[in-house]
């Protein structure tokens, strides 16, 4: 730390990204990526791009906002494109929350929630999950603040269901509810359709996760068009070309390959269910996932030694050392041989630990 950094930001415990070693070839499964390659159309597009570098991108993304509008069926107006749903999350927390209205989300969730209450100084309230990691939705109804809630939840996996988020906007009229549906592919019920009802709510989605396009950094929000003016303010305020040239032709063109992200979805949710049908024979507890990972743990054996005793395999899982989870880890879905190869490994683990 330099002796220039004002105070606030030398206290900040800035968000800590899972592990990406090179030391050796690993399994990744420790942060959620897919493990299958961009859309061919996807690359194509994006390589050339590459030849077009020497201009700046469209600030207004406009024919990713189009496809976009298509695919969602919502309006032009209602669609922001950034540089991965992070951003737009951190627009959010910019432009809806300050001293006066804090945030609220809960205990157990996405960790950048915090760190953007931290960074933007806003009071945050982190609300208890249940004891089996369910949302209980009541201490939301009514809340003075603006909510961010990822449905569905990480790490737990566990999808709160349309009728439930209708009550927490209907009973919050004049808060606005972020819901952040980085996973709502993986079998959860979006709930974009619901911003033609409330104008309360901003739903945030990722290419990161479905779309194979992690590394080129692109998510959307969707809301009424009041909002997304809100957050171009803000975008505008700070960087109009969030969303480089390259990123968005792959994003249009994988949109357009709407076949190609189901059939990639519908192998995952598989070898998700193949997964933990295995893992429960094995004696593992699990939360019921609508995601891409599983979040499981073992009475016979710690978190941390499960996760590291995979990484001297060569098994890259998450593991979080935040006291209610400890004994947890979160286990990105793979293709069915890394899954395998996951299996065959802990299976050896646990005959040496228990
Ligand atoms: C991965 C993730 C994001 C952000 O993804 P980007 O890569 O920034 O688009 C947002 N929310 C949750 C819950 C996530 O897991």
């Amino acid at each position: 730390m330099s002796r220039f950094i004002c105070g606030k930001l030398s206290r900040i415990a800035p968000y800590v990204p899972g592990e990406q070693p090179r030391d050796k070839r690993y399994i990744k499964l420790n942060t959620n990526e897919s493990p299958f390659p961009p859309s061919p159309r996807a690359v194509t597009a994006a390589s050339q791009e590459a030849a077009r570098l020497e201009l700046y991108s469209d600030p207004d993304c406009t024919q990713l906002v189009k496809t976009l509008a298509k695919r969602y069926a919502v309006n032009e107006d209602e669609i922001v494109c950034v540089n991965g749903s992070d951003e737009v999350l951190n627009f959010a927390f910019k432009a809806f929350c300050d001293a006066e209205r804090g945030a609220a989300f809960p205990d157990i969730t996405y960790g950048f929630y915090k760190v953007f209450a931290e960074f933007h100084d806003i009071p945050y309230e982190q609300i208890p999950l249940n004891e089996d990691f369910t949302i209980d939705i009541k201490p939301y109804l009514g809340i003075n603040k603006t909510v961010f809630i990822a449905n569905p939840n990480a790490p737990t996996g566990i999808a709160l269901s349309t009728e439930q988020i209708e009550e927490i906007l209907s009973s919050n009229p004049d808060n606005l509810i972020v819901i952040d549906e980085a996973y709502v592919d993986f079998g959860c019920e979006s709930c974009v359709p619901l911003i033609k009802k409330y104008d309360n709510l901003l739903v945030t989605q990722t290419f990161s996760k479905s779309r194979s396009l992690a590394g080129a950094r692109l998510g959307f929000g969707i809301a009424n068009p009041a909002i997304i003016r809100d957050l171009n303010t803000v975008r505008f305020s700070t960087n109009p070309y969030n969303v480089n040239r390259m990123t968005l032709a792959a994003g249009a063109a994988a949109l357009e390959d709407e076949e190609y992200t189901q059939t990639n979805c519908r192998v995952i949710i598989e070898n998700r269910e193949y997964t933990a049908r295995r893992l429960a024979e094995m004696g593992f507890k699990m939360t019921p996932s609508s995601a891409n990972f599983l979040f499981a743990r073992h009475p016979g054996v710690s978190g941390i030694t499960l996760y590291l005793k995979l990484k001297e395999r060569g098994v890259l899982i998450r593991h979080f050392d935040a006291p209610r989870i400890c004994e947890y880890n979160r286990i990105t879905v793979g293709t069915k041989e890394q899954m395998d190869t996951l299996l065959n490994e802990i299976s050896k683990i646990l005959e040496e630990e228990t």
